[in-house]
């Protein structure tokens, strides 16, 4: 490590006071430049938040999905539009978890796709002897570490647990294929026990290790010094698992990856065993906030919808009304306030942009929130012509019978056109008593047009 790389740990720790941070904002700020507040932080100098790789489970991890059973058509269906959105690497159940899941393995292997295809095995030889005999570009290898799981699973100490992981690892080595050891449990796993098992499998050349926070225990703060404790140990690149029970799983996988993680487990709607793991459009939404080019370069993310569907689709799940990016109202904005300065500047309420998921934003107008500036712009889509003044009036009438019940776009286009109608059509005026018809005529619009509604 060269000095100015030590210089930098020493101080990566926080400003000794608040002067000291209020400083550093402003030098950061007379560098000039564009700045993204979301991207990485300078002080993170092991960070990959620009340089991470996804492992897709969604054929492993969503197996253990409670409704999921992939025939082998749909897992190749799934497999084909995984790799076509990008991942760099798709995980598949294990070959020995049933006789039709090592034929659909095999079959996977063989569609030449250009992600790398890996099986998830147990850190035992025998699991190890048919995995790499599917045709895989890689083996995940598992075994649980927590004081739980050795006392209530497999009942093995680290020992064991060790000399296991060195035979597997040089067996699945010897055939030229990579190979990941992982921890299972690893935030309930004694630290100790932990670094000198990653050390062991480090120093026999293992690609990648992995933590996994297989009971969705971790918060961001935990995973950012396990990572950082553990990049200080190994050399080979760290993969990170998070399941997502207690609702950190995105917030954790971004901060693995501010401390040097490198690959992250994500699964389609984020699908997996209980309530599943970091869902892979959820991090594309945190990732894309950090570094747009980055992520843009690398995945087809106006695929994203047309993924979640299809394995939303073949689970038999619906799309979350609060999906990231794809969610129904994810690009719907609703109150007046809202909608006026997002027809402004559409950043103003947005940090995504939904044209780079080729979806479009909505501005959520039949209502009684509504404001005349997005009345005004559904004028304007309508192709009418109305003053200023006139679209305050008609959103006044919107607004007056949205409060007495829901509104459809269609009762809100009804009460434009009426209006529309009444004030550009010439009235004929018997008498000087002509501005009191037209009030009559203008304020019995949403009363006519309530009555049409009813009827
Ligand atoms: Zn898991």
């Amino acid at each position: 490590m060269c000095g100015s790389c030590e210089d930098a740990k020493a101080n990566a720790g926080l400003p000794a006071n608040k002067e000291e941070v209020f400083q550093q904002v402003i030098e950061a700020k007379k560098k000039g430049g564009p700045i993204n507040p979301y991207g990485p932080n300078p002080a993170d100098y092991l960070s990959n938040v620009s340089n991470f790789q996804l492992i897709e489970s969604t054929l492993r991890e969503g197996e253990q999905f409670a409704n999921a059973f992939f025939t082998t058509e749909k897992k190749i269906e799934i497999a084909k539009a995984l790799d076509d959105f990008g991942v760099d690497y798709i995980e598949l159940t294990s070959p020995v978890a049933s006789e039709q899941s090592r034929a659909d393995c095999e079959a996977i292997c063989k569609l030449g796709l250009k992600a790398k295809i890996l099986t998830h095995i147990r850190c035992h030889m025998d699991d190890a002897r048919v995995a790499v005999e599917t045709g895989v570009d890689g083996v995940d290898v598992v075994i649980g570490t927590s004081q739980f799981l050795r006392q209530y699973s497999h009942g093995k100490d680290m020992n064991y647990i060790a000399k296991s992981a060195i035979e597997v690892i040089e067996f699945v080595k010897s055939k030229g294929i990579e190979i990941r050891f992982s921890s299972e449990d690893s935030f309930r796993s004694d630290i100790v026990d932990l670094l000198n098992i990653y050390r062991t499998v480090d120093k026999i050349g293992v690609n990648r290790v992995g933590i996994a926070d297989t009971v969705g225990c971790a918060n961001p703060r935990q995973v950012y010094d396990l990572v950082r404790t553990l990049k200080s140990v190994v050399h080979c690149d760290i993969e990170t698992h998070f399941h997502n029970d207690t609702g950190c799983a995105i917030a954790n996988a971004y901060t693995a990856l501010e401390a040097g993680a490198r690959l992250i487990d994500v699964s389609v709607l984020g699908i997996g065993e209980r309530n599943g793991i970091t869902p892979l459009g959820g991090l594309m939404a945190r990732m894309i906030a950090a570094d747009r080019d980055y992520v843009l370069s690398k995945y087809k993310l106006h695929k994203l919808r047309d993924l979640e569907n299809l394995v939303a689709d073949a689970v038999q799940v619906n799309i979350p009304f609060n999906n990231p990016i794809t969610g129904f109202c994810a690009f719907t904005h609703k109150a007046g306030i809202h909608a006026k300065a997002i027809l402004a500047n559409p950043s103003t309420y947005e940090i995504l942009n939904p044209s780079d998921f080729g979806l479009s934003r909505y501005i959520h107008f039949a209502n009684r929130l509504t404001g005349w500036n997005a009345i005004k712009s559904r004028v304007d889509q309508l192709n009418l012509h109305l003053t200023d003044d006139q679209c305050k009036d008609v959103t006044a009438k919107i607004k007056r019978l949205g409060d007495v019940r829901q509104l459809s776009i269609d009762d809100v286009d009804s009460i434009i056109r009426d209006f529309h109608a009444e004030v550009s059509t010439p009235l004929v005026r018997p008498s000087e008593g002509s501005a009191l018809e037209e009030d009559v005529s203008i304020n019995e619009g949403p009363e006519t047009k309530k009555q049409k509604i009813e009827n």
